[in-house]
């Protein structure tokens, strides 16, 4: 059977970061969900379709076709053919994408497609409900998190690296606010399995944090 750790928690935790290296290490695929609702969002956008639209969002996700390959060690996100991956990481769709997540039909599509996923192979998943609804049995579960505050700042500097203008209070409050949203929506909310182990990383490097999740993997 296919083996599989699954990675939970808030936005800008260092999940992807730290999923994308445990599964390099242990020679699995990196699954980022993430990714597979942020080009759901994209599509309902170009589509100009807004957040609060529920019946065109049930109908429209019908007609998105997302798809999943990793090309070079990398996951590569298509939507209806186009890989999309240099579309989805602005502000603009992160929230669309937490607004329109909240749907039951767009989760059934997508928590599908990641179900099938982790049959055929070894994966690192991460996301909000991956531990607690995707893959219950998952051989080891991590609910990572870390400060608003210490995510907003790692976020900005992401950012200003980039030379984006930003805001460090508007970016802690979006941060807040869509942990808000994913925490208190009906369908799947963000939190920690009961058997997931908690890890903040606050305080903790990425190297630190990796190490400690193939630490735990070993041990199980
Ligand atoms: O992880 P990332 O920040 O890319 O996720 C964007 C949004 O997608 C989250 O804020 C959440 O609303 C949604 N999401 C979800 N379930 C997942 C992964 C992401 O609802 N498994």
């Amino acid at each position: 059977m296919a083996k599989s750790i699954a990675i939970d928690g808030p936005a800008g935790a260092g999940k992807s970061t730290i999923a994308r290296q445990v599964a390099q290490e242990l020679g699995f695929i990196y699954v980022d969900t993430g990714a597979m609702y942020r080009a759901m969002a994209l599509y309902m956008l170009k589509e100009g379709i807004g957040a609060d639209e529920s019946e065109k969002i049930v109908s429209s996700c019908k007609k998105a076709d997302i798809t999943i390959r990793h090309e070079n060690n990398e996951q590569v996100v298509y939507l209806n053919g186009d890989n999309v991956n240099g579309l989805i990481r602005t502000e603009e769709v992160g929230n669309m994408t937490s607004a329109i997540s909240v749907n039951k039909e767009v989760r059934e599509k997508l928590v599908e497609l990641q179900q099938k996923l982790a049959e055929a192979t070894d994966v690192v998943m991460d996301g909000r409900d991956i531990g607690t609804v995707v893959l219950p049995n998952a051989d080891l579960k991590v609910y990572l998190t870390a400060s608003s505050r210490v995510r907003a700042e790692r976020r900005y500097k992401e950012l200003v690296a980039k030379k984006v203008e930003c805001n460090l209070e508007e970016i802690e409050k979006d941060i807040i606010d869509r942990d808000y949203r994913d925490m208190n929506r009906d369908i799947s909310p963000l939190k920690q399995a009961d058997d997931a182990i908690l890890l903040d990383s606050s305080d903790m490097t990425i190297l630190e944090v990796k190490d400690k999740i193939i630490e735990l993997y070993k041990g199980i």
